[in-house]
């Protein structure tokens, strides 16, 4: 593929990457990938047909026998050499995700570094992926536990975070043994595309690793497979809920990561400049596109006087975050993704406006940074006085929003806070080792934050999520990835 640079050279034409093959889609359903900040074209990007689904697992299932053989050693090896192109094209998958998604150069650098990781810690597979064993569970006889891979697994990819949310998934899949199918974004696919040919580069076999470009149309053929035999799925909660039930009347083992609404609780004895300054990157980093995005923010006083100075000091630096095009380095927030998203964040403005919430700090009109057009930016947005059945309090926005709500104390804003149906990412601010204990003790919310604002958990440990975030048992990243790309199997023996 050729290299995506400002300005833009060519407009690419995507194509799946099957068998160890680009081959290109037969299919008259094109997509153009748009640069949401300059609204320029950068691709297109073809809805392949069902043969084209067929034909990626049916090389999937061909290769799995002998990827299955590999040595957890070599597939290993394999990995590496994949790191290590993934360092040497450090900057150019960022620039990408930059180009494509609209984020900051600094946030697809981080997007870069932890999918980075995610390689890295599947390389431990040998030490990961063992069994155990008790001796003489009856006189002569021993029992142990072999974890094989399965088969073909695919994941279904959501637009917010184009080249890492994959990769919570592949690099465990490959590194037991499976083969993987990805269907991309539509809306950002050209960063998955730049991995799969690393993957290829890495030597990875044919089959192995494939790229499948569509919607809805290429997900529901994949869920429909009878040869896929489980499914990864990150993005919103409907969508998340019709795929657990495709995968259940199917069969088909399913880790679906969903929607969410963040709570950030503020108590009066939290370390306010580092608690604003962790808010902003939570509530407006990645243009509040993040599944770990702070929401609703609930200032813990029943004291006037703290509330006031927190609630200043939090909208004083929103209003000073810089927006514009995030190549520019100087940028601290980009575009929403699409003009589409833009529309439907100003329409929860306006219901927020129409429930009664008071609009504090009004980014509809954007004051964007450099000669752009401002068709998909936004500036931060605050309202004041949100309360708990207001639809800016209970739905996922996406969008940098945010709702402040008021609590009497850390009993009523865990109340609130475990009300709402999603459970993805609260995290409290405080200086109170107990306040802190209480919270993690209490709150439904599958990663807690004390004193961190985004509670992205590393490589090495499960991406939670609870109640309507999150659906299956089995989570991503860490040792939970491992086993879910893997049965179990018990041997018992006794030799005469
Ligand atoms: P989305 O649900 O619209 O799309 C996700 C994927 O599903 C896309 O590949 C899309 O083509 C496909 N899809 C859409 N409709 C489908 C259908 N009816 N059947 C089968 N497949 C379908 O999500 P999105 O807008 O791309 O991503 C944003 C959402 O993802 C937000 O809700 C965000 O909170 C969530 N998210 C969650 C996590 C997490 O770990 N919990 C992480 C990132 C994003």
């Amino acid at each position: 593929m050729a290299l995506l640079e400002e300005p833009i050279k060519e407009i690419l034409k995507l194509r799946n990457y099957i068998n160890g093959e680009w081959v290109e889609s037969e299919s008259e359903q094109i997509l153009d990938v748009v640069n949401p900040a300059t609204q320029k074209t950068l691709a297109k990007v073809t809805m392949s047909t069902k043969d084209e689904v067929n034909a990626a697992v049916e090389a999937a299932r061909e290769a799995f026998p002998e990827w299955r053989q590999t040595t957890p050693l070599a597939r290993a090896r394999y990995l590496f050499r994949l790191k290590e192109l993934m360092e040497d094209n450090f900057e150019q998958l960022s620039r990408v995700q930059t180009m494509e998604h609209g984020k900051t150069i600094d946030e697809s650098r981080g997007e870069t570094r932890r999918g980075i990781e995610m390689v890295e810690v599947a390389t431990g597979i040998p030490s990961l992926m063992m069994g155990y064993n008790l001796e003489d569970i009856a006189t002569g006889i021993d029992e142990y536990v072999i974890y094989q891979p399965i088969g073909v697994f695919c994941h279904i990819a959501p637009f917010n975070f184009p080249f890492m949310v994959p990769l919570w998934f592949s690099p465990f899949a490959l590194a037991t043994g499976n083969t993987f199918i990805v269907k991309p974004s539509p809306r950002d696919p050209i960063s998955q595309v730049k991995l799969a040919e690393l993957m290829d580069e890495a030597g990875i076999p044919p089959g192995v690793y494939n790229i499948v470009h569509g919607g809805v149309d290429v997900s529901t053929n994949l869920l429909e497979h009878p040869d896929i035999k489980g499914v990864t799925f990150v993005g919103s909660t409907p969508v998340g809920k019709v795929i657990y039930r495709k995968c259940g009347e199917t069969g088909k083992r399913v880790i679906a990561q969903c929607g969410a609404k963040n709570f950030m609780i503020v108590m009066p004895d939290c370390d306010q400049e580092r608690t604003v300054a962790a808010l902003m990157t939570s509530f407006f980093g990645n243009t509040g596109q993040r599944c770990l995005s702070g929401a609703n923010l609930v200032i813990v006083s029943e004291d006037d006087a703290f509330y006031k100075k927190f609630l200043d000091a939090f909208v004083g630096a929103a209003s000073k975050i810089k927006v514009g095009y995030g190549l520019d380095e100087s940028i601290q927030m980009g575009p929403m993704q699409t003009v589409d998203s833009k529309k439907s964040v100003i329409g929860y403005i306006e219901c927020g406006i129409r429930e009664g919430a008071k609009l504090i700090l009004d980014g509809r009109k954007p004051n964007v940074v450099g000669d752009y057009p401002d068709t998909a930016f936004l500036n931060p947005t605050v309202f004041e006085g949100v309360t708990p059945g207001m639809t800016i309090c209970e739905e996922e926005i996406f969008g940098p929003v945010a709702s402040v709500l008021r609590a009497k104390d850390l009993d009523e804003a865990i109340e609130i806070c475990n009300a709402n149906s999603y459970g993805n990412g609260d995290a409290i601010f405080t200086s109170s080792g107990k306040a802190a204990r209480e919270f993690q003790y209490r709150v439904e919310s599958g990663n807690v934050g004390i004193n961190i604002g985004i509670v992205a958990p590393m490589a090495f440990f499960p991406f939670s999520g609870m109640k309507d975030s999150f659906f299956g048992v089995l989570h991503g990243q860490g040792r939970d990835a491992i086993r879910f790309f893997t049965e179990s199997k018990v041997v018992i023996q006794r030799w005469f």
